[in-house]
This record gives C-alpha cells, sequence and structure tokens, in this order.
C-alpha cells in the first residue's frame, strides 16, 4: 500500500484528480478523512507511481506503507476511530462497559443479569448463545433460543447486546438479533469468518487469539477491513504463557502497543485472561489505567451455578463495587463514565467479601 496524504488546503478538485490517476494506473484507493486532511491508501499499484503523485497538485507527502496491515494502521488513520453501538461510541472520551454472563441459560437468568449490570451502570449486556467450548460434551449454548433471550434481555433494559458468532452460515441470524458480533479467540484466525464479517453491516468485536501475536491480531482486523466493514474493535483477552496461576496471562503491554500502531478502539475482557473472579478487579484497573477503551467483563446472579465459567464470573454486588472504583479511575484518566442514578447510596461490596 501507498499512502498519499493531502495538503490541508487541497480541493476537492485535486483529490479527484489524484484518485482519477490512481485509477487510471488500475489502483483502487481507500479512503481516510482526518480533521484536517484526506489520507488515501493505494492499493493495487507500483512503488513507480509514487514520483507522479507527488508532483500532483494538493499532494503533500507520498511514502509506502511497509507494514502488513494498512487500513488498521495509524498511517492510514493517524486519529483514533469510534465504533458506535446503540448511541454509544467505543473509543471515544467514554470509557465503556459491556458485561453479564459468559453464556445466555435460561430467561429469567439473563433478565436478572441484565437488570444488575444495568444498575451498576454497564453499558452494554454480553452473553454467548453459541459457546466455543473446549469439551463437546460441555454445555453448548442454546443458540438462537438464546438470542431471543437476550433480544427480550435488550428491550427490557435497553442495553446493547453483544454476542458471539462461530460460523458463517450463522451470521444474518446472529446480526438480526445482536448490536456487537464478538469474534471468539479461538476463531481469530477463521478467515472465512472474518472475510463475511467485513461484509456485515454490524460492529465486530474481535477478540485476540490464544496464541496470536499482535501482528496477527491487527492482520485478522485487517480481513474485515478490507471486505468493507470499518466497525472493527479490538480487545486483549490474555494470551497462553508458561504461566498456569491464571487461565491466562494478560497482556497489558498490548493496549499501549496497539494504541500506538492501530486507530482502532481497543477493549480488554479481564474474566477470560484471569479465569478467577478475584482477580478480575485489579486487571479492569489495570486496563482502565493503561489506556483501554472499555472492558468486558462476566457477571452472573449465581456464579455457582454457572453452566460456563462460573469461577470467573464477579457477583451483582461486586460488579457494582468495581463500577464505582472504574468511574473514580476514568476521571483520573480523563475519561468520562456516566454517573448512574440508581448507584446513589448504593452499598459498595469489596471483592473480598464475595465468596
Ligand atoms: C467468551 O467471551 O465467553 C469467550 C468464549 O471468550 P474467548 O473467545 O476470549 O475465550
Ligand atoms: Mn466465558
Amino acid at each position: 500500500m501507498i499512502i498519499v496524504v493531502m495538503r490541508e488546503k487541497a480541493s476537492v478538485k485535486n483529490l479527484g484528480a489524484v484518485i482519477g490517476r490512481i485509477e487510471d494506473a488500475s489502483g483502487r484507493a481507500h479512503i481516510s478523512r482526518d480533521a484536517d486532511r484526506t489520507i488515501l491508501g493505494v492499493v493495487g499499484v507500483g512503488k513507480s507511481l509514487i514520483e507522479t503523485l507527488v508532483e500532483m497538485e494538493g499532494v503533500e507527502r507520498v511514502t509506502p506503507l511497509e507494514t502488513p496491515y494498512k487500513l488498521a494502521s495509524r498511517e492510514f488513520q493517524p486519529s483514533s476511530s469510534t465504533v458506535t453501538i446503540g448511541g454509544i461510541a467505543v473509543g471515544g472520551p467514554e470509557f465503556v462497559v459491556m458485561a453479564g454472563p459468559c453464556a445466555v441459560e435460561s430467561l429469567d437468568q439473563t433478565l436478572e443479569a441484565a437488570h444488575a449490570v444495568k444498575r451498576a451502570g454497564a453499558h452494554m449486556l454480553r452473553g454467548g448463545a453459541f459457546k466455543p467450548r473446549t469439551s463437546p460434551y460441555s454445555f453448548q449454548g442454546l443458540g438462537e433460543k438464546g438470542l431471543e433471550i437476550l433480544a427480550v434481555a435488550r428491550k427490557a433494559t435497553g442495553l446493547p447486546v453483544v454476542t458471539e458468532v462461530m460460523a458463517v452460515q450463522d451470521i444474518p441470524m446472529v446480526a438480526r438479533y445482536a448490536d456487537v458480533l464478538q469474534v471468539g479467540a479461538r476463531n481469530m484466525q477463521n478467515f472465512n469468518l472474518l472475510q463475511e464479517l467485513g461484509k456485515a453491516r454490524k460492529p465486530v468485536l474481535l477478540k485476540r487469539g490464544l496464541m496470536s501475536s499482535l501482528e496477527e491480531f491487527l492482520m485478522s482486523a485487517e480481513y474485515i477491513l478490507s471486505h468493507g466493514n470499518s466497525q472493527v474493535i479490538l480487545c486483549e483477552r490474555g494470551i497462553r504463557t508458561f504461566e498456569r496461576m491464571t487461565r491466562n496471562t494478560l497482556d497489558i503491554s498490548a493496549v499501549p502497543v496497539l494504541k500506538k500502531r492501530t486507530h482502532l478502539p481497543i477493549m480488554v475482557d479481564p474474566s477470560h485472561a484471569a479465569g478467577e473472579w478475584d482477580l478480575v478487579p485489579s486487571l479492569s484497573r489495570a486496563a482502565l489505567a493503561a489506556g483501554a477503551d472499555g472492558l468486558i467483563i462476566e457477571v452472573h446472579p449465581r456464579p455457582s451455578e454457572a453452566l460456563s465459567d462460573g469461577p470467573q464470573a464477579l457477583k451483582p454486588e461486586t460488579f457494582m463495587g468495581l463500577m464505582n472504583e472504574l468511574r473514580a479511575i476514568s476521571a483520573a484518566m480523563g475519561r468520562s463514565m456516566a454517573p448512574v442514578k440508581e448507584l446513589v447510596g448504593a452499598i459498595i461490596d469489596r471483592p473480598g467479601r464475595d465468596s
């Protein structure tokens, strides 16, 4: 890819001429608009076109982009992008929290969880209807019935819903119910799935693979972006290392590294990283302090009865205490977290008192 940075004062005519020249050479220009200038990411042309383009009116500079990820890069788009879900912009000043059970188990359990996380100030409801389980004998999720339950919970609480899609053939169905399509860690390199999600008109929450480098992670985002969907949110959820005292190792440095290299919003999932509920608050605070745009946290009304990931689920009262702490830290970080009316007078339960 070649990056063409237009001058601040370049006219529409200048831009049209540059794009025309690129298309004459059988190339294609991806356009990114910054606050004050336009940047083109040109594909399908040789480097020899650089000399021609740099001479054109309105062009400030032309450079080849050497990173393997292109549309995801800060070179292509210097300003951070936001992904708006139900009126909430992820990647903007607001620190966004998605919370809910690992899996949708029943209508009652989901509604209970949804109301609880809403009361604590969560912005969105998470819950899996299709579960990628290591064992084929474990609970696999309720499928479409689970999606229907999520739709009921959204109606009851007004919270947008994020849920996983595991297979290409399920995309239309999951997209009918969900506000955000989650790609699980195990599917981060399911390139067919990524390509098809690139054609979807819904935001995608892309989780980092268990064994994936950050470059591979960005290349997976590139698959979605290059197929036409610019609404991608990255999610660091811990990687597999030699350490066995946590389920995974939360790669906290992924947050500033990704922030430096990509304009895409970055969330952190402390639950799957930790594997144990009492570690979740620390990792959550660290993620916010490191510059993450939000968190996705597992919360279950009765963790001991959960059909999946019970040991890492927060009880609603612990989650509420954590949200209050996050609100304080976000203020110190220069970010906002909307205050919640219902929180006034609420008893803050510290994590240490949970079971
Ligand atoms: C989940 O969010 O419940 C999940 C399965 O996460 P991951 O794909 O990160 O393991
Ligand atoms: Mn889970």
